[in-house]
């Protein structure tokens, strides 16, 4: 059996490289030894995962909301969990469970004309024993989706969860490791130590999900064994309104989007380019609709935490530093400092008059801060998003469908959702992944399939081949074939 790593072993570091070391052996001879799982045993594994989070939901909620509390104080509103990380993993499953036998299927494919009668197919082979490396914004759906992609294809998976969700973490632990045993998924717990270590495992494949810092660090380590990487990074994700745009709908659906988990979403909007004389108009009814959502803040269940002392710190930096450089700050709400101090909440806050210097438009802010900056056409937009690293997401708000074509033609990013945020990641076939600075693969349905399969070419030669006609020695009769093949390829 293999020992847990628990984050007090953090000390003895060659016990952390041991057990994971282990851990990962482990799983690379039940993978050899067992070979691939077929149909019907995924299929069994993936309704366990169905089953176990209708039974775990509960606790789910409860661990969540305890890693983004405060002494007690604050949290993770429970609907924002049931709607982000729930029913996204269990969306997420049923469409897999879906369509599983299609992906898995041997696909043939045509030969051609010169090596007839052969036949050609791709099988979809699982990797071997995977690593997935999570954050703690959505600490349960973010290592669950691409946990239900890898197991669907067939490998064993080891997770390192964050260490800012240590409830959370510890459920994934008991619950993943007791379906299904550590042979088959190994959660390791700990700090960065155990991350650095892990990240060195020779794994099959890596999917990382976190900061584009520690995502170079990531790709680094997993270059020493040439293991592949997926990377979902972050970045400053653009929402550029258009003239043409109903400021009203626009302002509230920026304000939804912006608020769900106070911000602390990788595709949340960063900032919004608009025309300027339009600008003061909109600020007025985004402060207002996020005073609609949230009449309160610091006592307000529906409101999310920010994560740690140390995150909540730099959002207030980040006000600050806008502020100390000529910024106008607009802040939602009337709740009072100490309050909001208490539950580590950072009340919804409008940025105006942002310049380059500033931290705010130099940083992915992942909290419930925006900036909003003028721009009068779709032209300057483009230029705008262009002379920065390639967004994770853009949105666009507007009904001149010129305007919308000029940027989607114009901008490179992962995703983009049209008159509204976010959405675009909840749909199962849509990929969703970064481009660019944010990252390099992608995942979700059968994009996370492939990302955990390998595509093996297998060619099945014919007894009948004519291929013997190219053997050496070559005579006038190879010429002429050779001759003839020129012509036909
Ligand atoms: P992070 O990079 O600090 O941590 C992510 C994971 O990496 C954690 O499990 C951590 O333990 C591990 N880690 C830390 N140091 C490591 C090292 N040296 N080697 C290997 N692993 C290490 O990120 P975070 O603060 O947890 O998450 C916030 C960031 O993640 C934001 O930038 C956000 O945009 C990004 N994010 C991206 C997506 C996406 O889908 N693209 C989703 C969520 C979050």
């Amino acid at each position: 059996m293999i020992n847990f790593v628990s984050a007090n072993s953090i000390d003895g570091l060659p016990n952390v490289a041991s057990d994971l070391s282990s851990a990962f052996h482990e799983q690379l001879k039940a993978f050899n030894d067992d070979g691939p799982p077929s149909f019907a045993q995924r299929q069994i594994n993936l309704k366990k995962l169905l089953s176990a989070i209708d039974l775990w939901e509960e606790r789910i909620i409860k661990a969540i909301a305890m890693d983004f509390s405060c002494n007690g104080l604050g949290g993770r509103s429970s609907h924002e969990t049931i709607m982000a990380e729930i029913i996204i993993a269990k969306g997420d499953l049923k469409y897999t469970l879906k369509h599983l036998k299609k992906w898995m299927k041997v696909k043939r494919v045509s030969t051609a004309l010169h090596f007839q009668p052969a036949r050609s197919e791709i099988r979809m082979q699982p990797l071997g024993v995977v690593g997935i490396i999570s954050p703690w914004n959505y600490p349960f759906q973010l290592a669950i989706v691409p946990f239900i992609a890898a197991l669907a294809a067939g490998n064993r998976v080891m997770i390192k969860p964050s260490e800012y969700t240590p409830a959370t973490s510890e459920l994934l632990r008991e619950m993943l490791q007791g379906i299904y045993g550590s042979e088959t998924v190994y959660v390791a717990i700990g700090g960065v130590e155990v991350a650095a270590e892990f990240s060195r495992l020779p794994f099959h494949h890596i999917f990382f999900t976190g900061s584009t810092v520690v995502g170079k660090i990531v790709a680094r380590a997993a270059a020493e064994n040439l293991t592949p990487v997926t990377l979902e990074l972050g970045g400053k994700s653009p929402a550029i309104i258009d003239e043409s745009a109903d400021l009203d709908l626009t302002s509230k659906r920026l304000a939804a989007g912006k608020l769900i988990n106070s911000g602390q979403t990788c595709i949340a909007a960063d900032y919004v380019l608009m025309p300027e004389g339009k600008i003061l108009n909109f600020v007025d009814k985004i402060i207002m609709a996020a005073e609609e959502l949230y009449p309160t803040v610091a006592g307000n269940s529906d409101y999310t935490s920010i994560i740690s002392d140390r995150h909540y710190s730099r959002q207030l930096d980040l006000i600050e530093d806008a502020r100390q450089k000529g910024a106008k700050i607009v802040t939602a709400g009337l709740d009072s400092a100490n309050d909001l101090a208490a539950s580590r909440k950072v009340p919804f806050t409008v940025i105006l008059g942002v310049t380059p210097d500033m931290r705010v438009m130099q940083e992915e802010i992942f909290g419930p801060i925006l900036p909003v900056l003028s721009c009068d056409t779709p032209e300057m937009a483009i230029d705008f998003v262009n002379k920065d690293e390639r967004p994770l997401a853009l949105y666009w708000f507007g009904e001149n469908k010129k305007n919308r074509e000029k940027i989607l033609n114009g901008t490179v990013s992962g995703g983009v959702t049209i008159n509204d945020t976010l959405w675009h990641l909840a749909q199962e076939n849509l990929p969703f992944g970064g481009v660019g600075a944010p990252g390099m693969g992608a995942y979700h349905g059968d994009y996370g399939f492939k990302t955990f399969s390998h595509a093996r070419a297998v060619f099945h030669q014919s007894k009948y081949s004519t291929g013997k006609l190219l053997y050496p020695p070559y005579t006038q009769l190879a010429d002429r074939i050779l001759w003839l093949l020129k012509k036909i390829v």
